[in-house]
């Protein structure tokens, strides 16, 4: 890579919740050569909605269209990557092995990730996470976030796993209150983290919390700080929907780096 340090979290419009109109490799790439900073396309992919929405951008094939796009700016651009966010089911986890086992070569970086284990209603949307929580107790889909997230990284299908402690995006005190009976204890979230340690899978410094009333990163920098004691390894990443957002948060990726002691 070209340069020292490398945000492996943007969005480009090759992600469904990012308009066609939004931002494109190229946007990202002005401002990265700028600011001197790698930059890793890490897309959302989510093998149950590329099947059902024709407007997804990945539906009926068309991650060839993306790689293809990619791979014609990668021979310019030398601090560009190619990625997935991908999205893990517990009861599909042949699938993600078989598209792994068909695209890992051709892709630089994938991240696992959840958002959402009851379809439609992903935790990262505020409005879907409070109908959710209509219909399922606080407590289980807290409960159920961790369970599904120790799956996630024992099943050993993902190298790297995003934002670890999503689930606080918006259920916290600043935002929707967690009710008494449910346990929002960082420790949790630092049990998971050991498991990545043992499984030996890299976990994100995500810094899009200060986006949210949340204004931490996920996990939270003590969380991070033990981890990193407990010899965690870390990848970086912004989460960037935006180009603004991007290019504002650009000092906080290589500070992040610094922090984490990656920076050697
Ligand atoms: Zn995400
Ligand atoms: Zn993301």
């Amino acid at each position: 890579m070209k340069f020292k340090y490398t945000d492996y979290h943007v969005h480009t419009n090759w992600s469904s919740d990012i308009s066609e109109d939004g931002p494109n490799f190229n946007d990202y790439i002005k401002i990265a050569e700028a600011e001197e900073i790698n930059i890793c396309f890490l897309e959302h992919y989510e093998l149950y909605k590329i099947e059902r929405d024709k407007k997804d951008p990945f539906y009926d094939g068309r991650i060839d269209d993306y790689l293809e796009e990619f791979d014609e700016l990668k021979g310019n651009y030398k601090f560009i990557l190619s990625g997935l966010e991908l999205e893990y089911y517990r009861d599909r986890e042949i699938e993600l092995l078989e598209f792994l086992d068909d695209y890992e070569k051709e892709i630089d970086f994938i991240g696992g990730t959840l958002h959402e284990w009851i379809y439609h209603y992903p935790i990262t949307s505020r409005a879907k996470l409070l109908e959710l929580l209509e219909k399922v107790q606080m407590k289980k889909v807290i409960d159920d976030y961790f369970e599904i997230s120790r799956m996630m990284i024992e099943s050993r299908i993902f190298k790297n796993i995003c934002h670890i402690d999503t689930i606080f995006r918006y259920i916290n005190e600043n935002d929707i209150i967690p009710l008494d009976d449910c346990d929002v204890s960082e420790d949790r979230v630092l049990d998971l983290g050991r498991l990545c340690i043992k499984n030996k899978i890299r976990i994100e410094y995500n810094l899009s919390g200060v986006k949210f009333p949340i204004n931490r990163s996920f996990p939270s920098k003590d969380i991070a700080e033990q981890l990193k004691s407990e010899r965690a390894k870390f990848f970086v990443g912004s989460d960037s929907h935006q180009i603004e957002y991007f290019k504002e948060t650009v000092p906080k990726v290589k500070e992040a780096y610094k922090f984490l002691g990656l920076d050697i």
